[in-house]
C-alpha cells in the first residue's frame, strides 16, 4: 500500500503575530541572530500558484483540483511588499529574489519590479533584484521584466531529455520552450543566467553529464541542487539524494573540474570551473553539506509571513502588523526582535542525524514560501 502524505496547508494559517518591543529601535543595517548571522538576502514569494506540478515540489496527488490556493485578498499587495522590502533593506538586505510558486503567473509582476527596482541600500547602492522562474512565460516576458528593472533570472530546468523533463514537470511542458526562454532572457540582458537542476536519484541523475556538457562553454552557469526534504508532500527519501560530491565526480570523469572560491560569504553554491577554461558549474549541497552557519536568508511568504528558515514550521505574520496599521518604526523593531531570536539550522541538525531516521518536524511547502 502506498502511503498518502497529507499536505500541511493548515500551517499557512498559523497565527504568530510578531511582538512589538516597547522600546522601539531604529534599523542599523547590522542585525545579528543568535548564531551571529546578519540578514542580507530576502526571498519573496509572489504567488503560491504554479502551472507546473514538479514531482519534488507540487506533486499532482496533493496539488490537484481540490487544492485550495490562497485567495487574492490574503496575498500581500505590491504596495505592502514594497513597504516591507524597504524596511528589510534598512535592516541590511541587499539581495531580493522574487519566487513562488511561479512568479511570472502573478498579474502585473512588472509593476512590482518597477517599485522594487528604485529602492536603494542605506549607502545608495541598487538592490540585486533577481527572480527564479520555470521559464514557461519567460520568452514572452523577458523584455518587459528587463525594462521594469529586473537584473537577472535563474531558470529551473531538470533535464534536456523530453521524456524525463515532462515526467518531472508533470504537465508535459517541452524542454525547447525553456531553452527558448533562456535564450531570449540572455538576449535582452537578464544575464548571467543561472540554471538550477534539482537532481533526484533514479529520476534525472542520468542527465547530470548531458546537462553539464550542454551548458559548458556558454555564459549560463549550471547549478546542481540536492533534492531536499522541503515541505511534507514530496515523500522525500534520503536514498533519492545524489550527493554533490557524486555529481562533481561524474562530470569530472569526462570534463575535468577544479574548485574555486565563493563570490561572497553565505553563497549557497559551491563553485567549480572547467580546467580548460570553458566556464563553471555550481553545486548546492543543502543535504550532505549544510551551510546554515552562514545563512543570511529570510523568506516572505505570499501572504506576508516571515520565515527565518526554509524548513521552519511556522511563520511570523508581518501582514497582520501592516494591516493593523502599525508604523514603519514598530514593524522595524518587531523584525529586529524576531531576528535576534533566530537560531534555525535545520540542515545542520539533519546532517547530524543518522540516515533513515524520521524527519524531525513537519514543514511548510516550498511552493508557498518560495525557493
Ligand atoms: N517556480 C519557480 C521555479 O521552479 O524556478 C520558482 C519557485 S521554485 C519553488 C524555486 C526552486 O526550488 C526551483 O529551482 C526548484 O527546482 C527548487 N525546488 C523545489 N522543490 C525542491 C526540493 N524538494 N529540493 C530541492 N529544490 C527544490
Ligand atoms: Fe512550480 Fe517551481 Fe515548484 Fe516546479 S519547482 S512545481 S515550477 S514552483
Ligand atoms: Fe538557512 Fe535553514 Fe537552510 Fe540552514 S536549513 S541554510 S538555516 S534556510
Amino acid at each position: 500500500m502506498t502511503e498518502r502524505i497529507i499536505p500541511v496547508a493548515d500551517l499557512r494559517y498559523l497565527q504568530a503575530v510578531p511582538h512589538i518591543p516597547e522600546q522601539l529601535v531604529p534599523a542599523t543595517g547590522l542585525l545579528s541572530d543568535r548564531l551571529s548571522r546578519p540578514l542580507r538576502d530576502l526571498r519573496i514569494s509572489v504567488t503560491d500558484r504554479c502551472n507546473f506540478r514538479c514531482v519534488y515540489c507540487m506533486p499532482k496527488e496533493v496539488f490537484d483540483n481540490n487544492y485550495e490556493f490562497l485567495p487574492q485578498n490574503l496575498l500581500l499587495s505590491f504596495e505592502e511588499i514594497t513597504r516591507l522590502t524597504k524596511i528589510f533593506v534598512a535592516h541590511g538586505v541587499e539581495k531580493i529574489r522574487l519566487t513562488g510558486g511561479e512568479p511570472l503567473l502573478r498579474k502585473n509582476i512588472e509593476k512590482l519590479i518597477e517599485m522594487l527596482a528604485v529602492i536603494t541600500t542605506p549607502d545608495g547602492k541598487p538592490l540585486d533584484l533577481t527572480m527564479t522562474t520555470n521559464a514557461s512565460l519567460l520568452a514572452k516576458k523577458a523584455q518587459s521584466l528587463k525594462d521594469a528593472g529586473l537584473k537577472r533570472v535563474t531558470v529551473s530546468l531538470d533535464s534536456l531529455d523530453e521524456t524525463t523533463f515532462q515526467r518531472m514537470n508533470d504537465v508535459d511542458f517541452p524542454v525547447a520552450d525553456v531553452l527558448h526562454g533562456i535564450e531570449v532572457a540572455q538576449k535582452v540582458g537578464l544575464g548571467p543566467i543561472k540554471v538550477n537542476m534539482v537532481v533526484k536519484g533514479g529520476m534525472n541523475d542520468q542527465e547530470i553529464v548531458p546537462m553539464a556538457r550542454y551548458f559548458k562553454g556558454s555564459p549560463v552557469i549550471l547549478r546542481f541542487i540536492e533534492y531536499m526534504d522541503v515541505g511534507a508532500s514530496n515523500g522525500w527519501k534520503m536514498d533519492e539524494v545524489i550527493p554533490s560530491a557524486e555529481v562533481i565526480r561524474r562530470i569530472n570523469e569526462s570534463m575535468p573540474l577544479e574548485e574555486i572560491e565563493p563570490n561572497y560569504t553565505g553563497e549557497t553554491a559551491e563553485r567549480w570551473r572547467y580546467t580548460d577554461g570553458s566556464g563553471e558549474v555550481g553545486v548546492i549541497s543543502s543535504v550532505t553539506q549544510a551551510f546554515c552557519s552562514d545563512c543570511n536568508r529570510a523568506r516572505l511568504s505570499t501572504e506576508g509571513k516571515l520565515f527565518t528558515c526554509l524548513f521552519a514550521t511556522g511563520g511570523h505574520d508581518l501582514r497582520a502588523l501592516v494591516r493593523k496599521g502599525h508604523s514603519d518604526e514598530e514593524i522595524t523593531s518587531a523584525i529586529s526582535h524576531l531576528w535576534a531570536q533566530r537560531e534555525d539550522r535545520y540542515s545542520e541538525l539533519r546532517t547530524q542525524q543518522t540516515e533513515g531516521l524520521e524527519r524531525p518536524v513537519r514543514k511548510v511547502e516550498m511552493s508557498y514560501i518560495g525557493g
